[in-house]
């Protein structure tokens, strides 16, 4: 049986002496928080350990169910798990008040998602996706609709779906088919067939929401002629009762690698009765507040489910007794020593451990970026959050996942044969870990996204900001011999990081090949910078927490160890990155297809 402990003191670490958590009291939300952040912290571990853990594995094997009529049961335990996380309060924790939420810091809401997503990534994704639907309703919505969608959602006891891909279009949007019809009355009717639909429909809730593209008749081809509609598994009447079934339902339940717990659907739209959210022909731009609220939620699914496994491998490797220490038997009175002697298992524990840590810190900064920009009074404060939080989304969602899928095979390594066994519950991490980095739009496309998009926006400002940013903070603790090795290892990777951005803007433009061809390997250099400044704000952290004596030396120690293995060990990747991104297109679009 799998273990999970939600990291809460490292949470704490990231918010309060990282990020410096308690300075934002001026923004809503944050105020009420510094003096309850641990109890929020502490019951958010508790449930997500005690109640929906034990839940991950026999969700696993037992699966959802499709009835005859339609319906779908979810693995058992599961009703009660959500109902328990719904009446906690835990779905509407960073909604606004107005809306029935409590208000508290979307930050908050990341560092308390990271625990339940850990403990159970396809119970989670049933209230996963409503966050991202409360925010489209709250940016694009009506009045009216605010109220009569809005406090159902909020209170976890209607949840929603995004409804994008269809059988043949997945990426390229613009080849959607699903239509939508106007009745007249303001409403409309909506036919087609939606594919892979993430919770489309279950027994946790008492009606489903669903956001679904369609083209209206008519419409303009491509992403241009795009809308977006509520569609609602029961209509309500004006008192927000679910009174009527809509024609909407699922034909069949996809048989998936992962995330058995969670019902992926195909969904049937059969004249069923929508409303437009937002403009006509403005359904992407509307669908993107809520694909880049998932897409954070997805990089979150990345580090949670390599947390989890890093975890597993850890205890294991302390347990298992297999062969002696290359410098002398550490255990001599047992048969052999535990693996945590070797090096290699070793290699394996550190580089998920300063993964870890530093792609929780990274999570967090950019949920903060979140927060301060939809919450504070100062507008040039507002616009800088915002413009790191669209650069920073990509890449959290792109690395966070990758990465979160190699340890997730590593943390398996760590097992032998046992990680292969069901048993052990890591070959359920890595095939849970594996959809995330297909999902809410596959890696190669946040990739694209970065390059293609985020680069060039306002003239670069926001990466601008961002290599100013990072660059000040090496040449402050420049002087600082206890940071320098950090910095020194840190400066290098911005190096290798602006002579790439400068390489694809100057080889971009004239041969478009050369930006596609360098978009994944440019994304994880710069989650290996992003990640590593991670690093050098947690070392300066940990030194001034040993400097004031705090009592947790080992703790700051830690750290210290950790963040200089990721300077030694993970950040010279960029060299390579850098010279793989500067080889350009050639070599890999010379082939004719007929050669593969
Ligand atoms: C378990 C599961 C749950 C899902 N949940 C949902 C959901 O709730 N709602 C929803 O709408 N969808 C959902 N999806 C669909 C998912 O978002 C899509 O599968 C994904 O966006 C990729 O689309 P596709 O499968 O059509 O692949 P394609 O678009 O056919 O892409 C195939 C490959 O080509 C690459 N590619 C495509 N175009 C380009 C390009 N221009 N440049 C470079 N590379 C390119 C892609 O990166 C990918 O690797 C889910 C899928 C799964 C498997």
């Amino acid at each position: 049986m799998p273990i999970y402990r939600a990291p809460v003191e490292d949470t704490l670490f990231v918010l309060r002496d990282v990020l410096g958590y308690e300075r934002y009291n001026n923004l809503p939300g944050f105020a009420e928080t510094p003096e309850v952040l641990e109890a929020v912290l502490g019951e958010s571990a508790r449930l997500a350990e005690t109640d929906m853990h034990p839940l991950n594995r026999t969700g696993d094997v037992e699966g959802c169910a499709r009835h005859e009529d339609g319906s779908v049961t979810t693995p058992k335990g599961f009703k009660k798990a959500y109902r328990q996380y719904r009446e906690g309060g835990w779905v509407g924790l960073a909604a606004p008040v107005e809306h029935g939420g409590q208000g508290l810091p979307y930050t908050l809401h990341n560092a308390v998602s990271e625990y339940m997503v850990s403990a159970n990534m396809a119970l989670m994704m049933y209230p996963g996706l409503t966050q991202g639907a409360i925010a489209t309703i709250i940016t694009h919505g009506s009045d009216e609709q605010k109220a009569r969608w809005l406090p159902n959602m909020v209170d976890g006891s209607w949840t929603a779906t995004m409804n994008l891909t269809e059988p043949h279009c997945g990426t390229d949007l613009g080849l959607l088919r699903t239509r939508a019809t106007p009745v007249g009355d303001g409403s409309y009717r909506i036919s087609g067939q939606k594919i892979f639909i993430s919770a489309g429909e279950h027994d946790l809730a008492e009606n489903i929401v669903h956001l679904v593209l369609a083209r209206i008749e008519g419409a303009p081809k491509g992403v241009k002629g795009i809308s977006l509609f509520i569609v609602p598994k029961f209509i309500p009447d004006a008192a927000g009762n679910p009174v009527r079934r809509n024609t909407v339902a699922c034909g069949s339940l996809e048989d998936k690698m992962g995330i058995h717990g969670n019902a992926t659907c195909v969904m049937n739209y059969d004249d069923a009765e929508g409303h437009l959210l937002g403009e006509v022909n403005g359904g992407l731009k509307a669908m993107f507040t809520m694909m880049n609220e998932a897409r954070l939620g997805v990089g979150l699914q990345g580090l949670a489910v390599a947390e989890a496994a890093y975890q597993n491998a850890a205890a294991y490797a302390r347990d298992r007794l297999q062969g002696r220490s290359l410098s002398g038997a550490k255990a001599p009175d047992k048969p052999a020593d535990p693996i945590i002697v070797h090096p290699d298992i070793r290699r394996k524990l550190m580089t998920m451990k300063a993964f870890n840590e530093a792609g929780r810190a990274l999570l967090l900064w950019t949920a903060m970026q979140s927060d301060i920009a939809h919450r504070s009074p100062d507008e040039p404060d507002r616009q800088a959050a915002d413009d790191l939080l669209g650069l920073l989304t990509p890449v959290v969602k792109g690395v966070l996942t990758d990465k979160g899928f190699d340890h997730a095979v590593m943390a398996q390594q760590v097992f032998g044969g046992h990680g292969y066994i069901e048993e052990h519950g890591m070959s359920q991490y890595v095939r849970d870990a594996r959809i995330a980095m297909i999902y809410e739009g596959a890696n190669g496309i946040q990739a694209l996204d970065l390059v293609g998009r985020k680069l060039p926006l306002n003239g670069g400002r926001a990466v601008q900001a961002f290599f100013r940013e990072v660059g000040e903070f090496c040449d402050e603790n420049r002087s600082d011999e206890t940071m320098a090795p950090y910095t020194k290892a840190l400066k290098k990777g911005l190096n290798d990081l602006q002579a790439a951005t400068l390489w694809l803007m100057q080889n971009g433009p004239r041969k478009p090949d050369n930006a596609g061809a360098a978009s994944t390997e440019y994304m994880h250099l710069f989650g290996l910078v992003a990640l590593g400044y991670m690093w050098g704000r947690m070392v300066k952290a940990a030194q001034a927490r040993l400097a004031a004596g705090r009592d947790d030396a080992a703790f700051s120690q830690n750290k210290l160890v950790t963040g200089r293995y990721f300077m030694e060990r993970v950040m010279p990747e960029t060299t390579a990155q850098l010279t793989r991104i500067s080889s350009g297109a050639d070599t890999m679009m010379a082939l004719p297809a007929e050669a593969f």
